[in-house]
Order: structure tokens, then sequence, then C-alpha cells
């Protein structure tokens, strides 16, 4: 049990345990399939915890020079990088610190591909089609800048056969919180449109989105999916998971700061939507809160804002058994993944603090910001 006691407040908490049963999740589909599970590191990226995710993956995925050198420094296993462009500046050192390089066109590829000699480079392909409704993160949309569809792939190794020697794998990603289902169909689409040129690959990366650690995801389908279409390609098999990875291991501690009355009780809190949890307003999806109910479920009701001037800044509206008090702790759940990775200072707001509950039942605190972090962006 979480001593809150012992948890500064506003901070992050991984959740080792938590952490590490995704990971032995994640771990019995690779030794069942076959498969290579990699690290999103731009969902979730606590370095401390690295050591114990290497025990079980093979590396990260990353979408840059920044993330490639993290991820080269601070994991030590492979290095997979991806990202829609790849600059002039950048692509040396970026070909220094990562295993894989996969580009996104083909221009980009006869760009660069002579400076990644000795590295595995992989072409993101675009099979147009996805099953994510919300257009944000529809890679398939019409007019998507995300990998290379199919017309424009036959076109160009027509002109020029020999460019497919140059690629040891394909990579697409389309998926966002699926289950096996839509993996299922879209392997159908992949294969129908980019299975002749499989058999003379290494490998191939179904990206990420599989939402694999989520209680109802069908795992023993995933491995005969992965089981046969290894087989019947001879090909590695990679994932790149983010979510999946720190689904549920970690919370974001907060504070009430104080409590007005408007139509309602709104409790304003020491966090903020905008800057600690920004996917609360990029994908309106209410985060939940430990011991809290919906609205009304409970006797006392609250709405939750945060500490920035922003209007918007609303968390949502919940209600407890008990009545809240000024200085009151609140648990945020789910909040291991796209959390501290993209937090911002925005209104000169603090940044919460960073830590571990460890598998000895022990607070671990890892970081704490002050001033300078805000200062350092502008001066
Ligand atoms: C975001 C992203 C991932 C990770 O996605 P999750 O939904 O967090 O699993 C993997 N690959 C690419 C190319 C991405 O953009």
């Amino acid at each position: 049990m979480i001593d809150l006691n012992l948890i500064p407040s506003p901070c992050y908490v991984v959740i080792e345990n938590l952490l590490e049963k995704n990971l032995q999740k994640l771990n019995h589909i690779q030794n069942e399939s076959g498969a290579k599970i990699l690290l999103a590191l731009k969902g979730y990226a606590l370095c401390e915890t690295f050591p114990l995710i290497g025990k079980y993956l093979y590396g990260v995925s990353t979408s840059g020079l920044w993330e490639a050198k993290l991820g080269k420094e601070f994991f030590q296993k492979e290095v997979h990088t991806y990202s829609p462009a790849f600059c002039e500046n950048d692509i040396d050192e970026i070909c220094n610190n990562s295993n894989h390089i996969i580009f996104n066109s083909f221009s980009q590829l006869k760009k660069f591909s002579n400076r990644c000699r000795d590295k595995k480079i992989g072409l993101r392909i675009n099979p147009e089609y996805s099953e994510v409704s919300q257009e944000v993160y529809n890679t398939c949309a019409e007019g998507s800048r995300l990998g290379v569809i199919e017309k424009v792939f036959k076109r160009e190794i027509k002109e020029d056969e020999n460019l497919l020697n140059q690629i040891s794998g394909l990579h697409f990603h389309t998926h966002c919180q699926q289950n096996v289902d839509a993996l299922e169909r879209t392997l159908k689409v992949i294969e129908d449109k980019f299975g002749k040129y499989l058999k003379d690959l290494e490998w191939i990366n179904f990206g990420g989105g599989h939402l694999i650690t989520k209680d109802d995801y069908n795992i023993e389908k995933l491995i005969d999916i992965i089981k046969n279409f290894k087989s019947k390609y001879n090909i590695d098999i990679y994932f790149e998971l983010g979510e999946a990875v720190a689904l549920n291991a970690g919370v974001l501690v907060g504070s009430v700061l104080d409590i007005i009355e408007n139509s309602m009780q709104v409790a304003i809190l020491n966090v903020s939507a905008s800057n600690h949890m920004p996917d609360v307003i990029e994908m309106s999806i209410q985060p939940k809160v430990y011991l809290a109910g919906k609205a009304d479920e409970f006797k006392y009701s609250y709405r939750f804002g945060g500490v920035s001037c922003l209007a918007g800044d609303m968390i949502g509206d919940y209600s407890f058994k008990e009545l809240l008090k000024v200085g009151d702790k609140v648990i945020f759940e789910n909040m291991a993944i796209y959390s501290f990775v993209r937090n911002n200072t925005f209104n000169g707001i603090k940044l919460p603090s960073l830590g571990i509950w460890t598998k000895d039942n022990n607070f671990k605190l890892i970081k704490e910001f002050d001033y300078s972090y805000y200062r350092d962006k502008l001066v």
C-alpha cells in the first residue's frame, strides 16, 4: 500500500511492481511468439526504471536525435529511430546513437542512406488503412505525411529496383489503444499491398498503439498471429510500445489548494491539466481519481480545476464519500504515460517531482524541479 505521507505534492509516482507486471506480460508474448518489443520513449521515459525495463525488452524506439541519445546513454540496448523527416545537421549523430534508422520517404532514404551504412535501414509504409477514429491519431488519414503509400512505393521501385537492396525492413504505425482484431485486419491489408516485398526483408516493425497489457487484450490470439506471420515470411517482428509498457503503472499526486463556490463546488489543485496531464485536454479524457466516483455518484461532488490561468484548465467532475478539504491529497490514476515526458512550464507553473514507489514499499525521490527549469528556457 502506498503511504501518501512519504510523497511530496505534486509528484508523479511510478509504481515499480505494476510496471514489472506489464513487462512480464510483454515478456510472455516475446517468449511465446518470438516477437521483439521496444519501449517507445515518446510515451514513457523515466531513466531510473530503464534497467528494470531492459531486463525484459529489446531496446527503445525513438523519434529523433534527443530521444536516440537518451536511449543509447541510459537504456543501452537496441535503439530504433524514426522521424517524419531527418535533418542534415542531425543525421550523423542520429546514426551514431541508433541501430535501426527508419525513413519516412524514398527521398529521405536516397538522401541519407549512404551516411547510415552500417545501420539497419527501414522504410515506413502507409497502408492507407487504420481503424483509429480520432483524426489526430489517425496516421492513415487522407493527406497524411506518415509513411509511403502503395502507389508511390511501386512507382519508386519500378524506377530503381536497387532501392529495395538498401533497406532491410519495413515499419508501420497505424494503431492507437487497440486490441488484436484491429491488428489482424491491418495485417491483411499490409500483406495485400506490401507482402511481396517481405520475403526479401529481415524485419518488420508493427509500430505501437497495441494495448497489450490491458486486461481485455487477447494475448493468445496475438501470439498466434505473430507466429504465423513470422514463419510465413521468415522475418523478425518488432513492436514499439509506449502506452502498453507503463499502462496503469503510475499516478500523479496533487493537493487541494482552495475550494470555491460557483454553480457547484470547484476545487483548485496544485496540478494542471494543461501543464501536467496534456492528454486530458487533447484527448478529452477524464482521468480516474483514486477513491472518487463520477459526479453525484457519492455524497460530495466537486469540479477539479488546474492552477494555471487558462479557463479550460479543467480536469473533470468527481464525487467523494467524505467532504474534501483544503490540503487533501488527490491521486490521479494512469499517469505514468504521456505525462511527465510531455509536461511543460506554461504560466511559470512548477513541474511535479518524479518518484518511484519501489518493490520494497518505499518512496524513492528521483527529481525535484526548481525555478531554473522555467528560467533557463527563457534566459
Ligand atoms: C507514438 C508512437 C508509438 C507508441 O505508441 P503507443 O500508442 O504509446 O504504443 C510507436 N511508434 C510510433 C511511430 C509512434 O509515433
